[in-house]
């Protein structure tokens, strides 16, 4: 029998013989923690952090993640602005628009959508963002600070990532953490966090050999490929806890991780489900960079 994982972050009073980790659950706790100091900010300082989304073309999945990103800011508090802009929108009118929201004083926080469509770049638009309202904290800056230790703004997936570990109890430090996945957005970061938290980091990629040998080594596996279920639970040790960012259809069309899940619950002593696992901390930590942002630029 499998049991679950709910409670805040800040609790770390929890039974640890559970094993799902409920990343819905975690970030509804977080989403209020975020509400109330909200609501602090705003009576004690006088600001209402603001995040500006903007959403370049007609991609339906970005237009789902747009609208579920402005809903939570509604939710905790924080001011939203929405800029959807057509697909034949220029390089030069999205960084007009940039530029502009880098000036506004209501938005501490800017977040464009990715993917763009082909002909804008999209490092050209994430160095246009100020460095101190890159909510997404893809900014070189952001990611310089990261890996030399003095983190800032952080990229949400990976942070989100590090504070289900943290709510589920688990020290990383002497740990064989694994991530598969190198990409700017999850594995890179993610990789440098754990390594922060000294574990010992094998970042693994689709050139890596004997994957397997190396999962079944290790006491921390993130999944961050994008691939469905590739990775067999039979890989994963005995007591090992897996965080799976992955976010797949499988064959029948069903939403699914990069991890077997059927298979690696068995073998895992924490696990987190597709979906209901990162997938929630994502848009949770972006409204916990706004705040951040908001308070780094007032310095409160
Ligand atoms: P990318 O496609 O940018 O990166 C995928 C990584 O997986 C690459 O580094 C690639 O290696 C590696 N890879 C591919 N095939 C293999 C293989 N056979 N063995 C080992 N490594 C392999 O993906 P993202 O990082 O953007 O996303 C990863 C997954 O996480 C996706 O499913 C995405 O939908 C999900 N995601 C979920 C989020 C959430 O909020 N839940 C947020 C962001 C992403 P190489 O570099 O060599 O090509």
């Amino acid at each position: 029998m499998t049991t679950t994982i709910t409670k805040s972050a800040s609790d770390l009073s929890l039974d640890l013989s559970q094993k799902v980790i409920d990343g819905k659950a975690i970030a509804k706790a977080l989403r209020q923690e975020l509400a109330k100091e909200v609501r602090e900010l705003k009576e004690s300082a006088g600001i209402t952090p603001g995040l500006a989304v903007v959403l370049v073309g007609e991609d339906p999945a970005s237009g789902v993640y747009v609208r579920n990103k402005t809903r939570a800011c509604v939710e905790v508090g924080i001011r939203s602005a929405q800029h959807i802009l057509p697909d034949s929108t220029t390089e030069a009118e999205l960084l007009s628009l940039i530029d502009t929201l880098n000036a506004d004083t209501e938005i501490h926080g800017i977040l464009v959508q990715l993917p763009l469509p082909s002909h804008i770049d999209q490092a050209t638009i994430i160095e246009a963002i100020s460095a101190q309202k890159d909510a997404d904290g893809f900014h070189p800056y952001n990611m310089g600070r990261l890996l030399t230790g003095c983190p800032t703004l952080q990229p949400c997936t990976p942070l989100g990532v590090m504070h289900l570990l943290k709510s589920a109890g688990i020290k990383c430090a002497g740990k064989d953490a694994i991530v598969i996945g190198r990409s700017n957005i999850v594995g890179k970061p993610v990789a440098v966090m754990l390594l922060g938290q000294n574990a010992t980091v094998t970042l693994c990629h689709s050139k890596t050999v004997n994957l397997e040998k190396k999962i079944a080594a290790a006491d921390i596996v993130i999944a961050a490929i994008g691939r469905a279920e590739m990775i067999k639970g039979a890989w994963i040790k005995e007591g090992a806890t897996v965080i799976d960012v992955g976010m797949n259809r499988n064959a029948e069309g069903k939403l699914c991780g990069d991890v077997e899940y059927a298979e690696a619950v068995k073998r895992a002593a924490h696990i987190t489900p597709v979906p209901g696992g990162v997938g929630p901390m994502t848009i949770a930590m972006l409204l916990k960079n706004t705040v951040t942002a908001a308070r780094l630029i007032h310095k409160v």
